[in-house]
């Protein structure tokens, strides 16, 4: 076993593996480092958020943290409020209450099989090979461990092609809507504001902001101007015949072929949901049957429809968008932004390219990019992540999902060799995984880590 382990993060990831290493026998006490950044460990990105506006968009039945006890945010929801059901999409703050809850546990219990826990409020700058395992720098310091896993979530936003400079300088145009969000105060100017990006972050963006700012009207720019889809109301049960699509999809890896199957399959289903939530428990080996230029090509085409077929609004939201639309303060635009520049005057001129090829310009006051996650591991200013790349530690996934990687976690160093001790969890293993940003999927993958950490084979 590995005694002495690097956990790098801050959000649910770490917080999820930590706790599953710390609720374990092993056959020698543990020593974490929780390299866990400044922020308040455990919340992360998605449960960071105080807004009651921004809900789960995953049923409390299903977010437990650990694979041993899925209902568990739903019992930890419930001793709070006995009317909630497992059906229910609630707030993400109480998740990161819950998860914060969780930890306090875990570190308080740590001692119970000798465990020691050091969390440490700072990023880990960098991780070099050493004859001890792997050294740690972080600040002016360094550490040593035996063993390190990165769950860093995805990479910080970068501004997308055609923003000039003096835009970004300007304040109004922002890259990372989640710091804005979290400082933005209340304003009743008619604002005119663009969000780029029509998924749920847009979404959170939208209504977080429309209510902050009565005045203001919104536009929300995609290729295809479409809103996520909506989840049902009631829970719909995963389609009974998804074994057998399954099946057939694997029989052919092949996008074009993949999607006519799909399409068939939801022209015969009562609900189309029934065949995407069927797929979920198989998403990840059908992707790793797709050669790379499949892969490749399911990102061009398919990349799009998938997500906001998969990623679905809550019936809550759903409605308040809509009420958006019908008060005519949101309107949705379809095309693509070619440049953001400042004018004169201090607005922003946004020039977008209609579906026909003709380009408009339009004037913001702001201008938000939610254009989702940020896996691009080649081309990053993430301080750790770029120290890897260029030291030829690990390999930048050949489509810019994370890293390359085993689909268990190990990652791959620049011969394509797995590190015996470096692992990842969470979205930078997109490209070895695709489905591997929600709950239901890391809490999987911190278990199979925290296994192969403390598994004897891997004695040192
Ligand atoms: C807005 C939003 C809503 C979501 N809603 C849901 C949902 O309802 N249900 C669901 O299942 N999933 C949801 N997700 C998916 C979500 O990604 C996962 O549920 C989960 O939060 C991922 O946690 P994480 O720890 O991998 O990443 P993150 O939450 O991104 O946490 C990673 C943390 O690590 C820190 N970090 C980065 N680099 C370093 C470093 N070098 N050293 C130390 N710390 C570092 C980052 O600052 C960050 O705080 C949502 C995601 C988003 C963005």
């Amino acid at each position: 076993m590995f005694q002495k382990v690097a956990i790098i993060g801050g959000g649910a990831a770490a917080a999820t593996l930590v706790s599953e290493l710390l609720e374990r026998r092993t056959p020698r006490p543990l020593h974490l480092d929780w390299y866990a950044g400044r922020a308040e460990p455990g919340r992360g990105v998605a449960y960071g958020t105080p807004s009651d506006r921004h809900l789960l968009n995953v049923r409390a039945a299903s977010m437990g943290m650990f694979v041993s006890k899925p209902g568990g945010f739903l019992e930890y929801a419930q001793a709070l409020d006995a009317n909630v059901k497992g059906s229910d999409f609630l707030p993400r703050r109480l998740y990161g209450d819950f998860l914060r809850s969780r930890v306090e546990q875990a570190l308080k219990n740590a001692h119970t099989y000798g465990h020691d826990v050091n969390v440490r409020p700072f990023d880990a700058d960098s991780l070099m090979p050493s004859s001890e395992g792997i050294t740690i720098g972080y600040g002016d310091e360094e550490a040593h461990a035996d063993a390190a896993v990165l769950a860093i979530g995805s990479l910080p936003p970068r501004p997308l092609p055609g923003v000039e400079d003096a835009a970004i300088a300007s304040g109004r145009y922002v890259t990372d809507p989640w710091p804005y969000l979290a400082s933005a105060p209340a304003d009743d100017r008619p604002l005119r504001v663009l969000v780029i990006g029509l998924g749920l972050t847009a979404v959170d963006v939208l209504l977080e902001l429309s209510a902050r700012w009565p005045n203001a009207r919104f536009s929300a720019l995609s290729r295809h101007g479409k809103l996520p889809e909506p989840h049902l109301a009631a829970v719909s049960a995963p389609s009974g015949d998804g074994d057998e699509l399954v099946e057939s999809l694997r029989d052919d890896p092949n996008v074009r072929v993949w999607l006519h199957k799909l399409r068939d399959a939801v022209a015969h289903a009562e609900d189309w949901r029934t065949i995407i939530d069927g797929m979920r428990p198989h998403t990840q080996s059908l992707w790793r049957d797709l050669p790379d230029a499949e892969r490749s090509r399911f990102l061009r085409h398919a990349r799009w429809a998938w997500e906001r077929a998969r990623h679905r609004m809550p019936p809550q939201v759903t409605a308040s968008v809509v009420e958006l639309e019908k008060a005519e303060r949101l309107q949705r635009r379809r095309g693509r932004m070619r440049s953001v520049k400042l004018s004169m005057d201090g607005h922003l001129d946004v020039v977008r390219a209609l579906p026909g090829g003709n380009e408009v310009t339009e004037p913001y006051d702001i201008v938000i990019q939610t254009v989702g996650l940020n896996t691009d591991t080649l081309r990053t200013e993430h301080r750790l992540v770029s120290q890897l790349v260029v030291d030829k530690l690990v390999t930048p996934d050949p489509l810019g999902l994370g890293f390359a990687a085993l689909p268990d976690g190990h990652l791959l160093d620049a011969t394509g060799t797995p590190r015996d001790n470096l692992f990842a969890i969470g979205s930078l293993l997109r490209g070895a995984l695709w489905e591997s940003t929600a709950i239901p999927e890391i809490r999987k993958q911190a278990q199979a880590v925290a296994n192969m950490l403390v598994a004897d084979k891997a004695a040192k």
